[in-house]
């Protein structure tokens, strides 16, 4: 017997393909000196270059072009020597010339791959651009506002090949990117703010089928919405074909409140934008040497991090890929290790103590150093390994830690009294003394009753203030019972 299908969905082949836009982390936009950063007074960063008044003229931003080599090296990507700066034209009120400068039929950056979770998508090509401004319908008002500060923000359209296989690789693909070019440092992969935005090519075929009829999702601004969206969008696609319909190529904008999609346009198509050269911008020339320079400088990669903290530092491949999951957490591991260098148990702290605390109030992963500071981290765990705490106070250390009551553990370890004595010879008397005031008890334990070696060792430690280590007080009654014991 064959299992039962679900009529539609076993019977079509979802394929994405994804066009993200990722806004670099330039100081100034890509053409002009103004500044690109977010949160400013509406059109407080405004160059006359980004809305193009009469006879000012762009140049290219160079650390964006670095930028974008720094990706493109990073995916294995083919540098193009020289590239185009195109004009793209089109009319909307955030776009105050008339037309955005992208690069069209001469990229920056062609080919390459994306590693999603060891699978490589391929891409077809990465290309720099400006962003536009933004229209802002207030609510309750009879007009539109325009801030034009994002306008001329340096972009990398970053354009996979249909090789997406539905909802869930989109959406890992979208993380994978993330954390790249967040581990460049070339975006701040900030969610909230925009800066990465994704476009979702969507269609439906039978296996082994043409491709089937596009329908592009603009303007997902997270990894959750694009596979909402993908999702909604194939089962649409589904619904049309199986009631007989054909899809229509058309733009459609996500709607995350409502969970569905409607038409902004339909069809469009290259020729409709009058692609040309940008008459007031050059080539841009890459020379071999900005190529090797870029490459140079290139960080360790997450996945080469992970490879090297399992390999190297021996450990486990799921510690590794937690400790690397977010730069942040990968730079306090690290940092930590930097002080002290037992790799298995900070990669414990920071799995079952950090995060665990992170987890607890709701802040995101890459917090993990407002929890406790690398130094810190390092420092504490130094004083376990060295016996200097025991394994309950080093819990209360991190507490305070945690808590901002303190920032160094070795302050607070003495600030409380909290070490462990380690004057053996003190350890010594006291563990004396207690048998000395337990006499009877003493007696019954050297004949035999085992079980009060535990009320000893509970006895010792209330003695000496819970100072010190459990373990040191137990060897020490241990020694005193083999000699009475003869
Ligand atoms: P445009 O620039 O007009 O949006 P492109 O041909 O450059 O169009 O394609 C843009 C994106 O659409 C690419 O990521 C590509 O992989 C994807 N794409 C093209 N055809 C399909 C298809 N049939 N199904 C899914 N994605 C597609
Ligand atoms: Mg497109």
């Amino acid at each position: 017997m064959t299992a039962a299908r679900t009529p539609d969905q076993a019977d079509w082949q979802i394929v994405v393909g994804l066009e993200v836009h990722v806004q670099l982390l330039t100081n100034s936009k890509l053409f002009s000196p103004a500044p690109s950063s977010y949160g400013d007074r509406a059109n407080e960063n405004v160059d006359v270059v980004d809305v193009a008044l009469p006879g000012s003229l762009p140049v290219p931003n160079a650390a964006a072009v670095d930028m974008a080599l720094a990706l493109g090296l990073a995916l294995g990507c083919t540098v193009r020597r020289h590239s185009v700066f195109a004009r793209k034209h089109y009319f909307y009120p955030d776009l105050p010339k008339g037309y955005q400068i992208s690069q069209f039929d001469a990229p920056i950056l062609e080919g390459g791959a994306v590693p999603v979770d060891g699978r490589l998508v391929p891409l077809t090509r990465i290309h720099l651009e400006e962003d536009a401004g933004k229209s802002l319908h207030a609510e309750g008002e009879d007009a539109s506002f325009l801030d034009y500060n994002r306008a001329g923000t340096p972009l990398l359209e970053v354009v996979s090949e249909p090789a997406l296989a539905g909802a869930d690789e989109a959406e890992r693909y979208f993380r994978a990117l993330r954390r790249l070019v967040m581990a460049l440092g070339i975006c701040d992969g900030n969610l909230a703010e925009g800066s990465m935005r994704a476009d979702a090519n969507v269609s439906v075929r039978r296996p082994g089928a043409a491709l089937g009829q596009r329908v592009e999702l603009k303007n997902l601004n997270s990894p959750r919405f694009l596979a909402l969206a993908v999702e909604h969008e194939a089962r649409r696609q589904v619904a049309e074909l199986s009631a007989g319909r054909a899809i229509v190529q058309q733009t459609r904008q996500w709607d995350a409140d409502r969970g569905e999609s409607r038409v902004l346009r339909t069809k469009e198509d290259a020729e409709d934008y009058r692609y040309f050269e940008d008459p007031d911008l050059p080539p841009l020339v890459v020379t071999e040497a900005q190529i090797a320079r870029v490459r140079a400088a290139l960080p360790e990669l997450p996945d080469a991090k992970r490879d090297r903290f399992v390999q190297a530092l021996g450990l486990s491949a799921e510690d590794a890929a937690v400790l690397t999951s977010e730069r942040e957490i990968a730079a306090l591991f690290e940092g930590a290790l930097a002080v002290h260098g037992n790799a298995r148990a900070l990669a414990n702290w920071v799995k079952n103590e950090v995060l665990a605390v992170v987890n607890a109030r709701g802040l995101e992963p890459s917090t993990v150093a407002q929890v406790v500071s690398a130094p810190a981290l390092g420092a504490l765990v130094q004083l376990l390994d060295e016996g200097a705490i025991s394994g309950k106070t080093a819990k209360d250390v991190f507490a305070e830690l945690a808590s901002g009551r303190g920032t160094d553990p070795v302050r607070i370890v003495d600030g409380r009294g909290w070490r462990l004595q380690r004057d053996d010879a003190a350890l010594a008397r006291t563990v004396g003394d207690v048998i000395a005031a337990n006499a009877a008890d003493w007696q019954k334990l050297v004949g035999g009753k085992d079980k009060l070696l535990g009320f000893f060792v509970g006895a010792v430690m209330k003695k000496s203030g819970g100072t010190v280590d459990p373990k040191t007080v137990s060897r020490l009654l241990q020694e005193a019972l083999a000699k009475a014991r003869g």
